[in-house]
């Protein structure tokens, strides 16, 4: 079955509401010359102050070719959790993802495996979809223990999800070391690792969800790099950090996965 690429731009903590708009509403010129159909699906994911002004800027120009993301939720619906934003939060403001997991959450905020696989359920059953973040540090790689350690972040994140909504959902291989270093993993060793985690999500949920799931991979992509990891077989997209803060670097990521 042809999995739809994903192209997903973390935005992380940039952006003021106005150069939000103005990046979003850049993006959508850079896409207006290509068919829909054509297209990946486009996601960006922008802070939580600019969810709101985005949605209304992508629904303004009603081409319906980006989708929005929030970087992050809170697994409880509503209460004394000061300073979070829960799920049915982010999606009143109009997201269809939400990027849960990320490296930068796990390290600064103290964010586990087990507060991953409560926020994927509170998003799956908001009826929005996860983009699971995994991934190893170079003391993991060096030690030989990437497969065992992103073998268990999947098997934790996808604990007790039905096959249907792991099927839905979205999985990040990012590997820390390549985050924000320029430092991009060779194609032929994400698309293997990417391969692997397949083979987990099917032990887990089935050969059915693991075709159909999407496996994205994250770290240092760049026009120059798309290309070739699209053409790995198990590489369904990218989530482009750096590279998504500029509308025609992204679009040119965007362009190179069709
Ligand atoms: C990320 O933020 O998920 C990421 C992969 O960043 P970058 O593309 O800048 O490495």
């Amino acid at each position: 079955m042809a999995r739809k690429p994903i192209i997903a731009g973390n935005w992380k903590m940039h952006k003021f509401q106005a150069e939000s708009v103005e990046l979003v509403n850049a993006l959508m010129a850079e896409l207006k010359p290509i068919e829909k159909t054509e297209l990946p699906e486009v996601v960006v994911a922008p802070v939580f102050t600019s969810l709101h002004v985005v949605r209304k800027a992508m629904d303004d120009c009603g081409c319906g070719k980006v989708k929005l993301a929030a970087q992050n939720c809170y697994y409880e619906a509503q209460g004394a959790y000061t300073g979070e934003v829960s799920t049915e939060m982010v999606k009143d403001a109009g997201v269809d993802y939400v990027i849960i997991g990320h490296s930068e959450r796990r390290q600064y905020f103290g964010e586990t495996d087990e507060m991953i696989n409560k926020k994927a359920k509170a998003i799956l059953a908001n009826d929005l979809l996860p983009i699971i973040c995994c991934g190893e540090t170079l003391e993991q790689r060096e030690a030989g223990v990437t497969d065992s350690h992103i073998e268990s972040q999947i098997r934790a994140a996808l604990d007790g999800i039905s096959a249907d909504d792991v099927a839905k959902s979205v999985i990040a291989y990012e590997p820390i070391w390549a985050i924000g270093t320029g430092k991009t993993c060779d194609s032929d060793e994400a698309n293997r690792v990417i391969a692997m985690i397949r083979n987990v999500v099917k032990s887990v949920a089935g050969e059915a969800a693991a075709d159909a799931i999407r496996i994205l991979y994250g770290g240092s992509v760049k026009p120059e790099t798309i290309e070739e990891q699209m053409a790995k077989s198990d590489i369904d997209g990218a989530l482009v950090g750096g590279a998504s803060l500029k509308a025609d670097s992204f679009a040119k990521i965007v362009r190179g996965a069709m």
